[in-house]
């Protein structure tokens, strides 16, 4: 191998340092067969890999709350709460991960709280709970206040406070290094390593492990129009398409009422919770209209159809930073909240409104616009975080070691829709229980893993894969790309040109709603032009060490690669369920479409049946 590049050994390697990383690392550590191979002498050799500092990763904006049947406001039950995961996810809901999901949840909040996240209080001391749409009590009844909350700041308190137990646990990081190939042994069926650039060094290292979980988080940065930071480029899918495996229900992307106009950024269904109300053009409260009873707190997919709608009927407005644009907003009405009460409970909501927009929401109208906020599809799972091939006959083939968890992943408890505060708690569940199956293959002796990593097996597909990025580093840098690509007919193309025109061909082809031609055209500008261009990007520096350009060409590549996936699944799929509403196919097809898309790079899709147990699917959600 190249001086450049370096090998190392791990029993397990965390890719992401989010909630479901985070949450995994843990587990793992604190596990009871963890514990028992360090009383016998060996101290396992763990390393969560993180391409940012890890209290830069999404999670710490999360907004709203986290969901869980704790009851502490009114009455409630895990039965109401897995009832309404399975409706949200419009019964596209893998029943026993859902019931578990919701089984779990006031144990995994509980934990979270004794870790030392700060949760707003009741004034008994209880956990405060607001409503959050789609939550029920009595099988969809009334709503229920089900999202357990720290002001409008639950991300913050959850992400610091995993971190800080990771660091006093002793866990390492490797912090800003970007995890570019995921490496398996398909003829043992078992995953070899991973190989990773260390931004600071510029070096390549071939990361062996006989246990590796990707928790990468989401994938939003595929559209221009999104709430989602700018790491969000879906890598850890990439990686397992690139590494061969399938994605799963890829073709459902939910779109967030409120984005703020020109930005994107989230105002959290919180607003809405404490009394915000959408307003068309005519200043009318319009959800009323659309979901009679839910109104403002209808399923996250019904209100931003509804207000694509208003845009589509001449009732939007332009965003008042350019009067003289598109009339594709809708105004936020939160003027009738208590000013006192907004600032107390919503702190990051007014905060992002004044300084992003300049307005004051205690008196202003707020332009909003749906915005691309989360990926409910992904790498498919066990309820133990396993990733497994959907084979020819059906069957589930787990990849041994390979693990996933969080937003990269799908275990199916979001269906083709998730209900708010249901996406940290599946990071947290199932990143735990990931980090515990992980620990688990730890237990039958000092593991068979650590003896095969000891006795230094021959990996050689790692290595080959380690050497060949070795060389993709040299060519981007290599080409001296300031005057080669300011010379060429591309003049100075690069990554985030390539990712904005991604971005703006995926909001018009695909974003909230989208037709066989919609989806059709995105797919040939991207299979043509975007192709190409991602193809010919080079660095502009030849600085091996902090050359950002480096990442943001893999994270290009990666998007465009995930696009085709999503549009591929989005074609498969002729009904109109959850988040996807084809115009071409209104209706939802049960006897048909009641399956999950696995989706490979061969863009064939395979169907995999939805687990039902006790919920039989019904009506449309709302
Ligand atoms: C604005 C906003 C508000 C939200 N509000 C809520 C809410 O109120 N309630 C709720 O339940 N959910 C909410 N969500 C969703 C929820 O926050 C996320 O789904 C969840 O935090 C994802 O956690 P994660 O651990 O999967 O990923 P993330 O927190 O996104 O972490 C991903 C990690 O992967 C690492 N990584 C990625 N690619 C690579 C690579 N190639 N190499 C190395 N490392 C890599 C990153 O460095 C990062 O550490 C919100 C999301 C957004 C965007």
């Amino acid at each position: 191998m190249s001086p450049n590049t370096i090998e190392e050994h791990y029993d397990a390697i965390i890719v992401g340092a989010g909630a479901a990383g985070l949450s995994a690392a843990l587990a793992f550590t604190r596990s009871e067969a963890v514990d028992q191979a360090r009383r016998e002498g060996h101290d396992p050799r763990v390393l969560v890999v993180s391409k940012l500092q890890p209290l830069r990763s999404h999670t710490g904006s999360a907004e709203g709350g986290i969901a869980a049947s704790l009851g502490n406001m009114e009455p409630d039950s895990w039965q109401w709460h897995y009832f309404d995961t399975v409706k949200g996810g419009d019964w596209l809901v893998d029943q026993d991960a859902a019931r578990l999901l919701a089984q779990e949840a006031p144990a995994t909040v509980i934990n979270l709280e004794r870790s030392g996240v700060a949760f707003s209080r009741t004034q008994d001391g209880l956990i405060a709970q607001r409503r959050f749409g789609g939550h029920t009590s009595d099988f969809g009844g009334e709503p229920v206040k089900r999202a357990a909350y720290a002001a409008d700041r639950i991300g913050h308190q959850i992400l610091h406070t995993l971190w800080q137990q990771c660091v006093g646990a002793g866990v390492h990081f490797a912090e800003e290094w970007y995890v570019t190939d995921l490496v398996l042994d398909d003829a043992k069926g078992r995953v070899e390593g991973v190989v990773a650039f260390d931004t600071h060094t510029g070096k390549v290292h071939a990361l062996h492990a006989a246990n590796v979980l990707l928790a990468t988080g989401g994938a939003g940065r595929l559209f221009h129009t999104t709430s989602n930071s700018h790491d969000l480029t879906g890598d850890g899918m990439a990686l397992a398409l690139d590494a061969g495996l399938q994605l799963e229900d890829m073709e459902f992307v939910q779109f967030h009422p409120t984005g703020l106009a020109h930005t994107g950024i989230l105002l959290s269904e919180a607003s809405r919770a404490e009394g915000g109300i959408l307003r068309n053009a005519q200043g009318e409260a319009f959800m009323q209209r659309y979901a009679p009873g839910h109104a403002d707190l209808a399923a996250r997919d019904v209100v931003s159809r509804a207000i694509r709608a208003e845009v589509d009927a001449g009732r939007g407005i332009a965003d008042p930073k350019d009067p003289d644009g598109p009339k594709d907003c809708v105004w936020l009405d939160m003027t009738g909240i208590d000013p006192d009460h907004m600032r107390a409970v919503l702190p990051q909501v007014v905060e992002t409104i004044e300084q992003y927009a300049g307005l004051d929401p205690s008196v202003d109208l707020v332009p909003v616009k749906p915005t691309a906020h989360y990926t409910m599809g992904g790498i498919p799972i066990t309820v133990d975080g396993e990733v497994y091939r959907l084979d020819a006959d059906g069957s589930r083939h787990v990849v041994e070691g390979l693990f996933a968890a969080g937003e990269c992943s799908c275990v199916s408890v979001h269906g083709a829709n998730r209900l708010g505060g249901n996406s940290l708690l599946d990071a947290c569940l199932f990143g735990t229980r990931a980090g515990e199956g992980i620990a688990l293959r730890f237990q039958d002796g000092p593991v068979d893993a650590l003896e095969a990593l000891d006795a230094c097996p021959d990996d050689p597909e790692l290595d080959q894969a380690a050497t060949r990025r070795g060389t993709d580093v040299d060519a981007l840098l290599a080409a001296n790309a300031v005057e080669d690509i300011q010379g060429d007919e591309n003049g100075s193309d690069n990554a985030y040109r390539v990712m904005r025109d991604l971005g703006a061909t995926m909001d018009r082809g695909f974003a909230v709603l989208c037709d066989g031609a919609s989806l059709g055209e995105a797919r040939a500008a991207l299979a043509g032009d975007l192709s190409d261009r991602v193809g010919a990007l080079r660095a502009h520096s030849d600085e091996r060490t902090f050359n950002q350009e480096l990442t943001a060409i893999w994270e290009a590549r990666h998007l465009v690669e995930l696009a085709d996936c999503v549009l591929s699944s989005a074609l498969a799929r002729h009904e109109s369920r959850g988040s996807l509403y084809r115009t071409d196919f209104p209706a939802r097809d049960d006897a048909n479409f009641l399956a999950h898309t696995m989706m490979a790079t061969d863009a064939a899709a395979r169907w995999q049946p939805v687990r039902i147990l006790d919920i039989e699917p019904g009506r449309r959600a709302y």
